[in-house]
């Protein structure tokens, strides 16, 4: 059972838990790989096929007897690569997946679970059922969910060259276009107002009309915040689901996100708020330009 050290014991489910960004879905690739690689599927139960889209019930013959050969992430799905094809994972809006002892007793929005040889299973949990679980057996990228996203933020390829070059001529305000999945992928509603307080630059901002020099501030800003969100993430999963709804490792080292009214951390100048597509962003009036 030493492999199965991450996350042994059943944690209790929130009632409304935090929508999983990028930080966190690689937290549980990071915990669900130690767990899952070299091992063996036994066994795939469906308690509910209805996510965002039905799970196929033929998973249940498929599996079986399939070695996991590894576990990566594109943008926020996960992909279990298993002998013959690939399990791509997506934990919607409020989804987890944990590897718990066998024969845990299936709790409520408990959906589907992976028995593995050796004791344990992988169960997947989502109130809100806009999880998703699709197999397939060619290269996963081709897949329709994943073919056509913009690079990874923490990839060398996603710098201010590509976002100067990708935002020549564009209207669009830059905040919006840093949350385009075609544009990067897994820069949430958090880290795009985060990473644009660090870069000293106003989310309204025509994206065509920031220079080179600001944009390569913002790629580094962008990758800062997510790899520290990713740094911290790896110990304090269990805090990623506390009832603040937000990653308490995090929040205490955030500049503007939720901050409006306070003042900001750098000149004092009170923390604004304004609503782009919907979302709130959160910035620095002084600070950002
Ligand atoms: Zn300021």
């Amino acid at each position: 059972m030493a492999g199965f050290s991450f996350l042994l014991s059943p944690i209790p489910h929130p009632p409304s838990p935090p929508v999983p960004e990028l930080p966190e879905v690689e937290t549980t690739r990071r915990g669900i790989r130690t767990a899952l690689r070299g091992r063996q599927v036994t066994e795939f139960a469906l308690r509910d096929h209805r996510l965002r889209w039905p799970v196929d019930r033929a998973l249940a013959k498929i599996l079986p007897g399939q070695r996991v050969r590894d576990v990566r992430r594109r943008a926020k799905y996960l992909l279990v690569e298993l002998d013959g094809g690939t399990l791509i994972a997506h934990l919607g809006m409020s989804g987890s997946l944990r590897v718990l002892p066998a024969g845990t007793p299936w709790l409520k929005h408990d959906h589907y679970e992976l028995h593995l040889d050796r004791g344990g299973c992988l169960r997947f949990n989502d109130p809100r059922r806009f999880g998703s679980l699709h197999w397939v057996t060619g290269d996963p990228l081709e897949h329709p969910l994943l073919a056509g996203l913009g690079p990874e933020p923490l990839a060398r390829e996603f710098d201010g060259d590509y976002l100067a070059s990708r935002a020549r001529g564009r209207r669009v305000a830059i905040k919006q276009f840093l949350m385009d999945q075609r544009i990067v992928v897994g820069v949430g509603n958090i880290y795009a107002s985060e990473a644009l307080f660090r870069a000293g630059i106003h989310p309204r901002r025509a994206a065509g009309k920031v220079s080179a020099e600001r944009y390569a501030r913002l790629a580094a800003a962008v990758k800062a915040v997510l790899g520290e969100a990713i740094k911290q993430g790896g110990t304090t999963l269990r805090d990623y689901v506390n009832a603040d709804g937000m990653p308490g490792y995090f929040r205490q080292k955030l500049f503007v996100y939720e901050r409006d009214g306070q003042p900001c951390r750098r000149c004092g100048t009170p923390i604004r708020k304004l609503a782009q597509g919907q979302r709130s962003t959160y910035f620095c009036p002084a600070c950002q330009k």
